[in-house]
């Protein structure tokens, strides 16, 4: 196998795990740029595509998934549960906003993360910090905390078989939208959370049914087009994944159809945004509060140069309390420049914080709070609130407080399962749909 050095591979990188055995690793890397594509390139055109209707105000992107998948959570139950909740939210919104609903799972490939800390102290003990199942392991012993690229492998190997699931479900005929539609018919007879949104449902129940009576049962109705993301963060793990089209010589990150990168490695001379410049795959950068505006166009020159719609999506976090102030000012800046991204808001890493128990939470007030300022931004400017970006499980944990089926701190350490950041759960998920869906329609 050649070595390619590829520009972004001289550039500092942050982030990024110390590997103690550098052998171990370069045999890793070999083996993984010898395996098969997780994704294909047409497919990441495909969703490019997509999203240039999300950026043109003709869609809307629902991104979402776990902060941190584990290895131990890749279970046909687990993985279907989260499936089921992201597309009864899509079912939801397409209704409301009565237009096509991207449908991007945080899933198949969100095994690292960044971290504040490079340790944590427990009980007087300080060992290296737990930086995502494709590193070391969250158990907080020394042997456990140690990275290892045999990691690398579980990861891809993981994300092959997370991604086989999800093709079968959206494929199948599992996620046919009337089982959808009954399932949200579910939520909102069988839990007071759900009730509420009756007359939503109920509408959505009569338009199926119209249709019906016409004698409509569209293809499309019976699959979905469902596309995997994940923050690439390791950049061995996405370079031994980084292949040539043989269609036009183009770079492809074909580990997932969509990659973003993250708030704390978006340095601008730095090795991510180098590496994310050079793929064709659709990017995401997050945006946190103190961007600034020469920040975002400089990233729209470096990643987005050719002004392609679809190729670059803003994921804003600013938090609740600071984006009516900070959004305006990029929003208004980056649209005056031509450019033309997706806006997308991340509601929750703007949002976290400690709870008197000593969880990692967030309030579900907080999040609803920070889509409608996103939602009010755009509005006011007359641009497009082109999605949400969210941290959810299928599963019903107690990790974000508030939502209709009330999680109080004190519920918190009940079901408190993440391996990272606290997730909105089914009943949250679904809630939350519900209510931006309402945002669409007023
Ligand atoms: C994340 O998406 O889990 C994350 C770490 O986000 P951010 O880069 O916005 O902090
Ligand atoms: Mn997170």
């Amino acid at each position: 196998m050649t070595v390619t050095n590829h520009s972004w591979q001289s550039l500092p990188a942050a982030q990024q795990p110390e590997w103690p055995d550098q052998e171990a690793l370069r045999k890793t890397l070999a083996d993984l740029a010898s395996y098969p594509p997780l994704v294909f390139a047409g497919e990441c055109d495909q969703l490019r595509a997509r999203l240039g209707a999300v950026a043109r105000g003709e869609a809307f992107l629902l991104q979402g998934g776990d902060c941190a998948e584990a290895f131990d959570g890749v279970s046909a139950e687990h993985i279907r549960n989260k499936l089921k909740t992201l597309l009864q939210m899509a079912a939801v919104l397409t209704y409301a906003a009565s237009v096509p609903v991207v449908k991007v799972g945080r899933i198949a490939g969100q095994y690292s993360k960044p971290r504040s800390k490079n340790t944590e102290t427990r009980d007087g003990v300080t060992l290296p910090v737990y930086r995502g199942d494709s590193v070391n392991g969250f158990e907080f012993t020394p042997e456990s905390r140690i990275p290892d690229p045999e990691r690398l492998k579980r990861m891809y190997n993981a994300s092959a078989a997370t991604l086989n699931l999800v093709r079968a479900f959206t494929t199948g005929g599992y996620a046919d939208l009337r089982q959808v539609h009954a399932w949200n018919q579910d939520f909102v007879r069988n839990s007071p959370a759900g009730q509420r949104y009756e007359q939503l449902a109920r509408e959505i129940d009569q338009a199926l049914a119209f249709m019906n009576a016409c004698g409509v049962a569209p293809e499309e109705f019976k699959t979905v087009e469902f596309y995997s993301s994940h923050e690439a963060l390791i950049l061995d793990y996405e370079t031994a994944l980084t292949r040539t089209d043989s269609r036009t010589g183009d770079l492809y990150d074909v580990s997932g159809h969509m990659v973003w990168i993250g708030e704390r490695t978006r340095q601008l001379d730095h090795a991510h945004i180098e590496f994310a410049s050079r793929i064709r795959n659709p990017i995401g950068v997050k945006l946190g509060p103190t961007t600034t505006v020469d920040e975002a166009l400089t990233l729209i020159d470096r990643l987005d140069p050719d002004r392609e719609p679809g190729r670059l999506t803003f994921i804003t976090r600013m938090g609740a309390g600071k984006i009516r102030d900070h959004l305006p000012g990029l929003v208004e800046k980056v649209t005056a420049s031509g450019a033309q991204v997706v806006w997308i808001c991340d509601p929750m890493h703007g949002n976290t914080f400690e709870a008197s128990s000593g969880h990692k939470t967030r309030s579900f007030d907080d999040v609803l709070d920070e889509v409608k300022g996103f939602f009010e931004v755009h509005n006011a400017l007359g641009t497009h609130p082109g999605g949400i970006h969210v941290e959810l499980t299928g599963d019903d944990v107690t990790e974000c407080v508030g939502g209709g089926d009330e999680v109080m701190v004190d519920d918190l350490h009940q079901r408190y399962e993440t391996a990272c950041d606290p997730r909105l759960n089914r009943s949250q998920s679904l809630d939350l749909a519900f209510l931006v869906a309402e945002m669409y329609r007023s």
